[in-house]
């Protein structure tokens, strides 16, 4: 379960985030939308402590981060770690290493950062492959592969390491659009096998059927909130109105 109090955010005179709070069910979809520069991708970040917000809490199941009251150095880098432990990240692009083969960037997180036996992350890779579609591309190399297939190692290797949680950072908006919707069938999948997802995106058809919550952010606050049927197909707020009469 997911708990997001008062997150306040800014960048210099920049404020980002002015106060988001959001709750999102273990097993459940959770899909940020918004117009460019609201504070989807900075939300996102907070909730692995990849930002620092100024103000607020957020909790993942039994860890729990107030960031005003972190404390400086080696503590509060603790404190961030075992939050960060709490999910997988899946960015824009990739980045997976080059010069490894594609069950080698797989297994990397659990051998090296989680201890795990070779042979036992080998046997959890195998099988997130298949479920990705990917299970004859152990032995290529990144660059062997179209970059909806780069996309869905990616997705893997954040499966690998076990998270409480998976965060999506616009995982499509690199592609070509042929690419897109092989990434978003993964993407779907994994909801419905009950992972818990946070997903940032612009595909608002893709976040009518996949979410459970749809939150609507713009200027740095969650202006609508609910099931997507209601805040994609009856939204209630003008803003939110105004927004999806421009992108749909
Ligand atoms: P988009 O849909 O365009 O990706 P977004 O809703 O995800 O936008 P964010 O990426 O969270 O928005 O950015 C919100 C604001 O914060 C923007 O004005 C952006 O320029 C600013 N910002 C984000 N990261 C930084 C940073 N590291 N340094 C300075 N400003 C930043």
């Amino acid at each position: 379960r997911i708990r997001v109090h008062g997150l306040e955010k800014s960048f210099g005179d920049n404020q980002v985030l002015r106060g988001v709070d959001f709750t999102a069910e273990q097993g459940t979809a959770t899909v940020l939308i918004g117009p460019s520069g609201s504070g989807k991708t900075t939300v996102l970040r907070s909730l692995n402590a990849l930002e620092t917000p100024e103000r607020g809490v957020v909790g993942i199941d039994d860890v729990e981060v107030d960031f005003a009251a972190l404390p400086a150095g080696k503590a509060g880098r603790a404190q961030k770690d075992r939050l960060r432990a709490q999910s997988g990240m899946v960015f824009q692009a990739h980045n997976l290493f080059p010069h490894r083969t594609v069950l080698e960037n797989v297994i990397e997180g659990p051998v090296v950062a989680q201890q795990r036996t070779r042979e036992e992350a080998v046997a959890d890779a195998r099988v997130l492959l298949d479920q990705v579609g990917l299970a004859d591309k152990a032995d290529a190399y990144p660059s062997q592969l179209s970059g909806g297939q780069q996309q869905r190692v990616g997705i893997a290797r954040a499966l690998a390491l076990k998270p409480r949680v998976v965060l999506f950072d616009e995982p499509t908006s690199a592609l070509d659009p042929e690419l897109v919707g092989e990434v978003l069938t993964v993407i779907k999948d994994l909801a419905s096998q009950g992972w818990t997802l946070v997903v940032v995106t612009h595909e608002i058809r893709f976040a009518e059927h996949v979410a459970d919550q749809v939150l609507f952010l713009d200027g740095g606050l969650i202006v609508e909130h609910g099931p997507s049927a209601q805040v994609i197909g009856d939204p209630r707020e003008e803003r939110t109105r105004r927004f999806l009469k421009r992108i749909l």
